[in-house]
């Protein structure tokens, strides 16, 4: 793929999560396509952002701190996701840079993020990250330690707006994001950050309010 394809590729991708919207009977627009730049550079990014798209990720806070600055200054407007793990060391450049946070899992990082957003009076979304198919090294809270979690984070008076996965990459994804949903829905958190390229086609029938998207809009990494 070359960078000339971007907006083909963006418009494509929009075509596909307007289709599954249309089959799931949501409002048009329900899902919020988050184009994760990590590993691309600048002149990767600029296509995309000349083609409409507002909202990137990314998963590391160093490599975003070198690229997004420059980036965000010619286009006010972006949106900018932290999709991967974050060590509490590093949430106040995190709360200092993202808008949103997807991968909140443990009580330290609660508290220092809690910290960080109280000193900078700034308030990134926050999704808890729920490690859905018992797979420790992915990061994530273990299902059944979920519900302490969101209740430090709500007393921590954290913005959390809903649930983030990454289910096990050999299985089916429906029936992971069927249970975050479910989870989502029983603790009352209105966001799904669910869906990758393989399948955010799925995780929007299945309710996804956010796709996070690398690969099928800027090749192979
Ligand atoms: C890299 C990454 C994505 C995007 O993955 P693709 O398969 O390239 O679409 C989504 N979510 C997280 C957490 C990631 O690290």
């Amino acid at each position: 793929m070359t960078t000339d394809d971007a907006p083909q590729r963006l418009a494509d991708v929009r075509e596909r999560i307007a289709r599954a919207e249309q089959l799931a009977k949501r409002p048009a627009g329900a899902t919020s396509l988050i184009a994760v730049s990590k590993t691309h550079e600048a002149p990767q990014i600029t296509p995309l952002i000349a083609a409409g798209q507002r909202v990137f990720g990314e998963n590391r806070v160093q490599e975003a701190q070198a690229k997004w600055p420059a980036l965000r200054e010619a286009t006010p407007d972006i949106e900018l996701h932290l999709v991967g793990q974050l060590q509490s060391n590093k949430a106040a450049d995190a709360v200092a840079l993202f808008d949103a946070i997807h991968s909140v899992d443990r009580l330290s990082l609660v508290t220092a993020l809690a910290r960080a957003m109280e000193r900078q009076d700034r308030r990134p979304a926050c999704f808890v990250q729920v490690d859905i198919g018992d797979e420790p090294q992915k990061g994530g809270v273990a299902v059944p330690e979920l519900p302490a979690l969101l209740a430090e984070a709500r007393s921590a008076d954290l913005p959390v707006v809903g649930l983030m996965c990454v289910p096990p990459f050999d299985l089916e994804a429906a029936p992971w994001f069927a249970l975050l949903a479910k989870l989502a829905d029983d603790h009352g958190l209105p966001g799904l950050s669910m869906g990758m390229s393989g399948d955010y086609e799925t995780a929007v029938t299945l309710g996804a309010t956010h796709v996070r998207v690398g690969t099928a809009l800027f090749g192979a990494r």
